[in-house]
């Protein structure tokens, strides 16, 4: 069977823990595709040609703690801003949504460019402070040093850049259910999700 669900939306909204829920619960394969940008921008950080970075991406280059980290977050938004380099990674995306037993990409542009023919599409959204709040709280767990004020500028210029370029700006897929986190529990947005995919599988 081959299902896929498109899960977007701005950094720190809330798709990570959404999207693992979604592929557990029902035993979908899960594909975070910031970890690919993540994981070229690191490349890049390291002192490798971009291009040549994306091209020869490997599987494993993605299991690494070392993307989680604000400067590799920033690079990735950077390197995310050009064309070549996404299209580099577009074949990889695409044959992991249409895995047999079902997919959960999650990203910016995975219902709009990637996955237009998705059958589920998820946008989850929260508003910019409680986003950077979460993100702030989820760093300092980590003992990483950074502010509040830091982190929450960083959210707005990631936001901005991802959706002011020109190729495959974060948007809202027309055909996309909005679920804005800003007020709900982990376990109410999941229950939406949830609810939401099971209304669009075959029955
Ligand atoms: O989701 P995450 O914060 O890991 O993504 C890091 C960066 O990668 C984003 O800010 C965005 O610029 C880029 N990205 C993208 N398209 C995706 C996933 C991530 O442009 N599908």
């Amino acid at each position: 069977m081959i299902f896929t669900v498109a899960i977007d939306g701005p950094a720190a909204a809330g798709k990570g823990t959404i999207s693992k829920a979604v592929a557990a619960y029902f035993g979908y394969a899960h594909l975070d595709t910031g970890l690919l940008y993540r994981a070229v921008g690191a490349k890049v950080l390291a002192g490798a040609d971009p291009m040549h970075a994306a091209q020869t991406l490997d599987p494993t280059d993605l299991e690494n703690d070392a993307l989680r980290t604000p400067e590799v977050a920033h690079a990735a938004s950077q390197v995310a801003v050009n064309a070549e380099i996404r299209s580099a990674l577009v074949d990889f995306q695409r044959s992991f949504a249409v895995r047999t037993g079902g997919a959960v990409l999650d990203g910016r542009d995975i219902g709009t460019v990637i996955c237009p023919e998705a059958q589920a599409k998820l946008f989850v959204t929260a508003s910019p402070e409680c986003r950077a709040d979460r993100r702030f709280k989820e760093l300092q767990a980590k003992g990483m040093d950074v502010s509040a004020a830091q982190v929450l500028a960083d959210v707005i210029d990631r936001d901005k850049r991802d959706s002011e370029r020109a190729t495959a700006p974060l948007r809202v897929a027309p055909d996309a259910q909005v679920i804005d986190t800003s007020d709900l529990t982990i376990e109410q947005a999941v229950a939406a999700a949830i609810a939401f995919v099971q209304s669009r599988l075959p029955h």
